[in-house]
């Protein structure tokens, strides 16, 4: 459950027509240039679950 999150800030967090976060608009009427540090966090969250995975899979 808990890693469904980083894809609940994705899909929230997208760039919007003048380049600032949607998700933080919409959530905290914060005005944050896009990519936000939500989707930092996310991606970099996703990129290491993808890493530790594949580690799993090799081992
Ligand atoms: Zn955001």
């Amino acid at each position: 459950m808990k890693d469904d999150q980083e894809q609940v800030i994705l899909s929230v967090h997208v760039r919007g027509l003048d380049g600032l976060c949607v998700g933080c608009r919409a959530w905290w009427s914060r005005l944050a240039p896009y990519p936000c540090w939500q989707v930092e966090w996310a991606t970099s969250r996703q990129a290491r679950m993808i890493t530790a995975r594949f580690l799993e899979g090799v081992r």
